[in-house]
Parts: C-alpha cells; structure tokens; sequence
C-alpha cells in the first residue's frame, strides 16, 4: 500500500476522533448468549435468541443517506460473541462508462485504506490502554 494513502488515511482517522470523545470503560460485560444486547433488534433477524449454534444477534439496520447514496450499517454478533459490522454502500456513479469504472475502483479502494486505518487505530488503542494499567 501506497505509505502517502496510509498517512492520509490515518490522519482521516485521527480527524474523526476529534468528533468522538466517548470512551470505553474497558469493562467486559458476560451475559447469557441468549439474552439480546441493547443494539441487537430482538425480533425475527435475531437468530441467538433461540440458541441456534450459528444464531447471530443483529441489529436493526442503519440507513444513512449521503449526496452520493446511502450507506446501510447493520451491526451483529455470534452467539461466541465475535462482532462484526456488516456495510452496504450504494453510491451513483457517472453515466460515462470509463468515469464510472474508475469511481467504482477509487472508491473500493478508499473504503478499503479508511476501514484498514480504523482497525488499526482502534487496535493500537486497545493495546496502549492496556499497557497503561
Ligand atoms: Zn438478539
């Protein structure tokens, strides 16, 4: 990857961080599998709930409409607790073939760099906060 792309998109990430002052307690809450968390939809698409081996809990999905499309966010979690965000992004694209090939592209590859730097950041988080104690 491209080391100008990575900076740009971990100083992306650190701009985003300004907005978002909240911060983790660090504790970790054990619940039953079954027992939905506070996100999680608990109706039909909640498929923990009924102690299914690959049940999954999720959440009610988040549209979030944007000059160019929507972006859709829905958030799940395994009965094993793994979380994950699942994200559709519905973009227009120009109606000239080769303007839209390359938007299509650039975009992939930026969606790509910006959740890379975020996983990152959010990692050496986890791990500073974890020295600290
Ligand atoms: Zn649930």
């Amino acid at each position: 990857m491209n080391t100008n792309i990575w900076n740009a998109a971990r100083a992306f990430v650190a701009a985003l961080r300004v907005n978002d002052r909240e911060s983790a307690t660090g504790r970790v809450w054990f619940r039953s599998t079954r027992v939905c968390p506070d996100w999680c939809a608990a109706d039909h698409r909640c498929t923990a709930r009924h102690g299914y081996p690959s049940g999954e809990h999720r959440s009610r999905p988040l549209t979030c409409p944007t000059p160019y499309g929507n972006v859709v966010a829905t958030r799940t979690q395994t009965i094993n607790g793994a979380s994950h965000i699942e994200l559709r992004l519905s973009a227009h694209l120009d109606r000239q073939e080769a303007i839209a090939a390359k938007q299509a592209h650039l975009l992939t590859q930026g969606v790509d760099v910006v959740a890379r730097a975020v996983m990152a950041a959010e990692l050496q988080r986890a791990v500073a906060g974890q020295v600290r104690r």
